[in-house]
């Protein structure tokens, strides 16, 4: 099908020779709006902003001037011309490029997009420009002859189409996806093992994100920049001092303060931070703008109108839930035989099975309820005799009792991730498929939750309690509840990091990989279940 160019729909100059490497990267790049770094590009961007610092540069022979952006009216052309040169009566475009001097149709058709632009701008011929390589420090010259002309056009034609078409067009899954800074979004060799049409993955790909939580739960405290160092002091003493680079999240607990110009870099950086209440667990957060991935908003939103993948979606995370609740039960009676848990296993595995044939959301939440009661029913002989608290249901709202404490805060520090997921993948943290909508309630991280609440926030309960790490004295009686004290959620929060961090093998990819980036992975893929590119959502079950 030959489609016309729309001078309208305008590409950025930078963006088009991406077609020709992977449409996929460029249809994340473009429609999605992603900016996805990894040290290739974080490397390229700062040699962009070194050379961009200096607009003009006058040597004896040459003249060069920096960073020009243009638009075309007549072409679907816009964006920045990294370098023009001028010598003798010659104009031509420089583009930069990392690694050493090669031959690179891709880098040919980059640059031939800015020689049309400036073609047009200046009312005259470009015949040739450079493609100067910074790692060999040489630079190649490239004629625009007729031919590389008709593939650039050709290829911007290709760009057009697959922002009408509105689909993600399929990953490579080659060579070319090592070293690609998306790869931790486009999940390549994942995605095309849950589509039935690849091999195993054998290696885990980076997350997005690697930095730390920042945690700061002293009362009075203010954080505030310096250098490229965040501090948080405390009567004008330094408390704290990390890189901002390590950063990937804050949580405030309480009353601290910020700077608004270490409020205006988390913003730019998208660093989020989260606002807890001791008593009442997450507050809100401090978020960047909405992200540009409207495609996967308008999947989720028109999904939410979808009874029946609702309801999918809905019994696959419930499933997921009742079973890793079955698991950890079994592997407490494993290592301390109680028929008690036995039992209440059995039950699970029953509960489980029966989420398949319900019909309606209603069933669910009575089949779910029903499990959790099971469950929480034997829940307090997973304490060991020594730990100095009883544990006999679920209570909440507020907690009336250490356990129900613990219990209760670590939920909502697994919300506070969930809701970090999908702010990163693009999704609507407020719009679920299990949960209901009520005003304020974060429904689709709560969904998002279930399959980890009990191998990640039990986990961390149990371990806390039976070793000792959380003792009488570190709670609190308060407005008609018991609540965790400072001393109290700082060791909680610890233990619950280190959880988070610890490696876990995926129960269908086989390799290992922290339990945080587990949670990003199923965000991830329930957004690929919402834009069609995988048939359906996997909870994630461990062994
Ligand atoms: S990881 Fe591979 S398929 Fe995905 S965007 Fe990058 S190059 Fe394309």
């Amino acid at each position: 099908m030959v489609v016309e160019l729309d001078s309208e729909l305008k590409i950025p100059v930078s963006a088009v020779a991406e077609v020709l490497y992977c449409p996929r990267n460029f249809y994340y790049r473009v429609v999605e709006g992603a900016e996805d770094t990894n040290a290739h590009v974080l490397q390229g961007k700062l040699e962009e902003e070194r050379r961009n610092s200096r607009k003009s540069l006058s040597r004896t022979d040459y003249r060069q001037s920096r960073g020009l952006f243009l638009t075309s009216d007549y072409l679907p052309l816009t964006g920045v011309v990294d370098v023009v040169e001028e010598k003798d009566d010659q104009i031509y475009p420089v583009e930069y490029k990392k690694g050493e001097l090669r031959d690179n149709r891709n880098d040919d058709v980059q640059l031939c997009c800015q020689a049309l632009l400036l073609e047009e701008h200046l009312g005259r011929d470009i015949p040739h420009g450079y493609v100067y390589y910074a790692s060999s420090h040489q630079r190649r010259q490239v004629y625009f002859s007729q031919e590389l002309r008709e593939l650039t056009l050709a290829t911007i034609r290709e760009a057009q189409t697959i922002i009408r078409m509105g689909t993600v067009p399929e990953p490579l899954g080659d060579q070319r996806c090592q070293g690609c800074s998306l790869a931790a979004r486009c999940l390549p060799e994942e995605t095309k093992f849950l589509q039935g049409s690849g091999e195993t993955p054998v290696r885990p790909l980076p997350a997005i994100n690697l930095g730390r939580t920042l945690y700061v739960d002293t009362p009075g405290a203010y954080l505030r920049k310096r250098q490229e160092r965040l501090l948080v002091t405390k009567d004008n003493d330094i408390v704290k001092e990390v890189p901002l680079c390590s950063i990937e999240q804050v949580i405030i607990v309480g009353t601290a303060n910020m700077s608004t110009q270490l409020t205006r870099l988390f913003l730019e950086k998208g660093i989020q931070v989260f606002y807890f209440s001791g008593s009442r667990g997450i507050l809100g957060w401090l978020n960047p703008a909405w992200g540009k991935n409207v495609p996967l908003r308008l999947a989720q939103y028109r999904a939410c109108h979808d009874e029946a993948l609702c309801l999918e979606l809905a019994k696959t995370m419930i499933k997921g839930k009742i079973s890793n609740m079955r698991t950890f039960l079994l592997r407490y009676n494993r290592a301390r035989p109680d028929s008690s848990l036995e039992e209440a296993a059995g039950q699970l595995e029953k509960l489980a099975g029966k989420t398949g044939t319900v019909q309606g959301k209603d069933s669910l939440r009575g089949i779910e309820g029903a499990a959790s009661r099971a469950y929480f029913q034997v829940f307090g002989r997973l304490l060991g005799e020594k730990v100095s608290f009883d544990f006999k249901r679920r209570n909440r709202r507020p907690p009336k009792d250490p356990v129900n404490a613990l219990l209760s805060f670590g939920y909502s520090l697994l919300v506070k991730e969930a809701v970090a997921v999908c702010q990163s993948v693009g999704l609507d943290p407020y719009l679920g498929f299990f949960h209901s909508m009520v005003y304020g309630r974060p429904a689709l991280a709560l969904d998002l939750v279930e399959e980890f609440r009990t191998i990640i926030v039990d986990s961390v309960v149990t371990t806390c309690l039976n070793k000792g790490i959380i003792n009488p004295e570190h709670f609190e009686e308060r407005l008609g509840g018991c609540f965790l004290n400072e001393a109290g959620r700082k060791r909680f929060f610890s233990a619950y990091q280190g959880r988070m961090n610890e490696e876990v093998t995926h129960p269908i990819f086989t390799y290992r990989l922290p339990y945080r980036r587990t949670m990003e992975l199923q965000g991830r893929f329930l957004a690929k279940v919402l834009q069609g590119e995988l048939p359906a959502y996997k909870p994630f079950l461990v062994r």
